[in-house]
C-alpha cells in the first residue's frame, strides 16, 4: 500500500451523530470535544449533530477550529415541504458542511442519485461544503458489483458539476456492510475503492480536480483501526458514526490523524 506522504490534501474527520443526543447531551459532547480538539490545526474536524442541536452546538464552537455540519438538507431554499430544512436555514445557524446521500437515507428514506444531485447543487449554490456518500451493500459486494455501484453513485450524484465545483466536494466511500456493523473494510479494500474513485473523477472532470478531492472512508472506524486506514494513499480522512458519539474515542481518532497518538 502507498502512503499519504507527499499529498497536499488535508485530512478531514467528520462525526455523524445521526439521530442521537438531545440538545443537552449534544452540548455536553461538543464541550468535551472542544476542550480537546478546539485548537487542532493539523486536520479538519467536523461534527454533525441532529438539526435540533445545531444552534446550541454552534454556540459551543464559537472561536473553535471544530466546524459544524448537518446530516441532510432539502434542495429548495424555502416552501411547502413539511418537515424539511433548507441550505439557507442551515447557514443561518452556523452550519458549514452537510452530509448528502448517506446510505441510511438511500436505504430508508428513498434517497436517489437524482435527489442527491439536487441537494448537492443546492448546497454548493448556497456556499455549504458537501460530504457526498457513495458505497455498495453486502449483496452488491458479494456479486462483484462494488466498482459498478460506486461508479453509478459518483456519476449520478455528481452529474453536471464543473471541475471547480468538484473541488468544494468531500466524498465519503462507505461500504454499507461496514456501517455500524463492527466490520471494517481492510485497508487494502478501502484503498482499492478510493483509488478507483479518484481515477473515475479524473475521467469525469480533470486529473487536477480529482487529485485535489478529499475522499473519506466510513464504516466502523475506531481509534484502533484509524491509523492503518489513513495510511492509504487515497484515503483522506474518515466519516465516523458510532465512535463519534463518545468524546474519548473521537478525540483519539483525531489525535491519531494529527500524529499525536501512534
Ligand atoms: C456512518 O454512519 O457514516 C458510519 C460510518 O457509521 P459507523 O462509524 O458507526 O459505522
Amino acid at each position: 500500500m502507498g502512503s499519504r506522504m507527499g499529498t497536499k490534501r488535508k485530512i478531514i474527520l467528520a462525526g455523524n451523530w445521526k439521530m442521537n443526543k438531545t440538545s443537552i447531551e449534544a452540548i455536553d459532547l461538543a464541550n468535551a470535544l472542544n476542550r480537546e480538539l478546539g485548537d487542532v490545526q493539523e486536520v479538519d474536524v467536523v461534527i454533525c449533530p441532529a438539526y435540533t442541536a445545531l444552534s446550541e452546538v454552534h454556540e459551543v464552537l464559537t472561536d473553535s477550529n471544530i466546524r459544524l455540519g448537518a446530516q441532510d438538507l432539502h434542495w429548495e431554499n424555502a416552501g411547502a415541504f413539511t418537515g424539511e430544512v433548507s441550505a439557507l436555514m442551515l447557514k443561518s445557524v452556523g452550519v458549514e458542511y452537510v452530509i448528502i446521500g448517506h446510505s441510511e437515507r438511500r436505504q430508508y428514506f428513498g434517497e436517489t442519485n437524482d435527489s442527491v444531485n439536487k441537494k448537492l447543487k443546492a448546497a454548493l449554490k448556497n456556499g455549504l461544503l458537501p460530504i457526498v456518500c457513495v458505497g455498495e451493500n453486502l449483496k452488491e459486494r458479494e456479486a462483484g458489483k462494488t466498482f459498478a455501484v460506486v461508479q453509478n453513485h459518483c456519476e449520478g450524484s455528481l452529474a453536471g458539476l464543473t471541475p471547480d465545483e468538484l473541488r468544494q466536494v468531500v466524498l465519503a466511500y462507505e461500504p454499507v456492510w461496514a456501517i455500524g456493523t463492527g466490520k471494517t473494510a481492510t485497508p487494502a479494500q478501502a484503498q482499492e475503492v478510493h483509488q478507483f474513485i479518484r481515477g473515475l473523477l479524473g475521467k469525469m472532470f480533470s486529473a487536477d480536480a480529482a487529485a485535489g478531492v478529499r475522499i473519506q472512508y466510513g464504516g466502523s472506524v475506531t481509534p484502533e483501526n484509524i491509523a492503518e486506514l489513513i495510511a492509504g494513499e487515497d484515503i483522506d480522512g474518515a466519516l465516523v458514526g458510532g465512535a463519534s458519539l463518545k468524546g474519548e474515542s473521537f478525540v483519539k481518532i483525531v489525535k491519531h490523524c494529527c500524529g499525536i497518538l501512534k
